[in-house]
């Protein structure tokens, strides 16, 4: 069938109360590989493009800088890659937005075949946030797609989202705001932080979690939320990258135990992206050292030299620029690159399956009905939101 509404996978989380973690793509590969492992631990899947993704997919290797025009081309690109493997699945796939700053890339999001956007608007004064969320459920509903918003400020460093210190989510402005925005998700602020630089005790705080949602079920509120800078920067990911000659300090994630106890806190969503990059990169690293010749390679030898001239970049999107036809389109023109690109797929089953199973949605793809973007726009038509 055609990709679902996230909310639809969001739904049946919350009703079985298991956590369902959402990636973060940034190759073609990725993505074949993403669904195919939630395919076979039988999940349901919610892949993410942040805008920075959309521009690199789009093309555009000054990704933290795109354009418009580039955004535009790479939310495309991905909706088709996601549809190409996602449509046809025995699992429902959601394709989501992370972290849109504008109606105009939910609008690009939407026409490339998104099925949820998220807007933040976390930075701007509330009312501001209000309006801007709000104009953007009035867009996006209409299209069945579904509206994560964001209420609080993370820590910490990630795509276009800087903040230097964390303002909790407020329970009872998080119920102001579902009821006037309309918008089916919340992110909140409650101990996570963004980026692989955590430090080494991030502490999440369950009762705002807990608060946040005791609160809007008092009101009548049918409200997701979602966990944001909730990588697990497995120690064991960083000891071997240090090994391999990657110089990584102070990368510390969200313990493992901490992100399974939060589904049953009214968490919905857990997003995860650095634990994917440091097993690309991990892997990488480990070819053109299991095979040396392969840094002198006409195809992926640049590779090389890009990872060697920094040592501290885990972000495989800034090492990858003279293989961009294997990325963007899955063109492998040779055996090194297919190499290369093998390593990206094997980083994303390492690091998403182990996710899969401890926050418990494998085995639960059966039980998210099976909805069309269509049938949602309906169904927000009747409901008046
Ligand atoms: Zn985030």
């Amino acid at each position: 069938m055609a990709l679902v509404p996230m909310r639809a996978i969001l739904e049946a989380a919350d009703r079985y109360r298991y956590g369902q973690a959402a990636f973060n793509m940034n190759s073609f590969g990725q993505i074949e590989s993403a669904i195919r492992i939630h395919e076979l631990l039988g999940s349901p899947a919610i892949l993410q493009g942040a805008e920075a993704s959309n521009a690199f997919m789009g093309g555009e290797l000054d990704f933290m800088h795109g354009s418009a025009e580039g955004k535009r081309k790479g939310a495309k690109n991905i909706g088709d890659i996601v549809k190409k493997f996602g449509a046809d699945s025995t699992i429902p796939v959601a394709l989501h937005l992370d972290h849109g700053k504008t109606l105009e890339s939910v609008k690009a999001c939407i026409d490339g075949g998104y099925t949820s956007v998220m807007i933040d608007g976390s930075s701007l004064p509330y009312e501001d946030n209000v309006a801007l969320t709000r104009e953007v459920v009035k867009y996006a509903h209409p299209y069945g797609v579904t509206v994560e918003g964001e209420l609080g400020v993370l820590a910490g460093v990630e795509d276009h989202v800087f903040s230097a210190t964390s303002t909790y989510t407020n329970p009872l402005q998080a119920v102001d705001f579902f009821k006037k925005t309309g918008c089916d998700a919340l992110a909140i602020s409650y101990g996570t932080c963004h980026g692989p630089n955590k430090g080494k005790d991030a502490k999440i705080r369950n009762e705002i979690a807990i608060a946040i949602k005791e609160c809007i079920q008092h009101e009548g509120i049918t409200g997701y939320l979602v966990s944001h800078g909730s990588s697990t920067v497995p120690q064991v990911y960083v000891e071997q990258i240090n090994a391999l000659g990657g110089k990584l300090v102070d990368a510390f994630g969200i313990d493992v135990a901490q992100l399974v106890e939060v589904a049953k806190c009214g968490i919905n969503k857990i997003n995860v992206d650095t634990d994917i990059r440091l097993a690309c990169t991990r892997n990488v690293m480990r070819l053109f050292t299991k095979y040396p010749e392969l840094k002198n390679s006409p195809s992926i030898g640049a590779v090389y030299e890009a990872m060697a001239a920094n040592p501290k970049n885990v972000d495989p999107r800034n090492y990858v620029a003279s293989v961009m036809d294997a990325i963007l389109y899955g063109q492998e023109k040779d055996e090194d690159v297919s190499r290369l690109m093998q390593c990206m797929r094997d980083g994303v089953v390492d690091a998403c399956a182990p996710l899969l199973v401890q926050f418990g949605s494998f085995r639960k793809a059966h039980l998210v009905e099976l909805v069309t973007c269509e049938q949602m726009a309906e169904r927000y038509q009747k409901a008046g939101i």
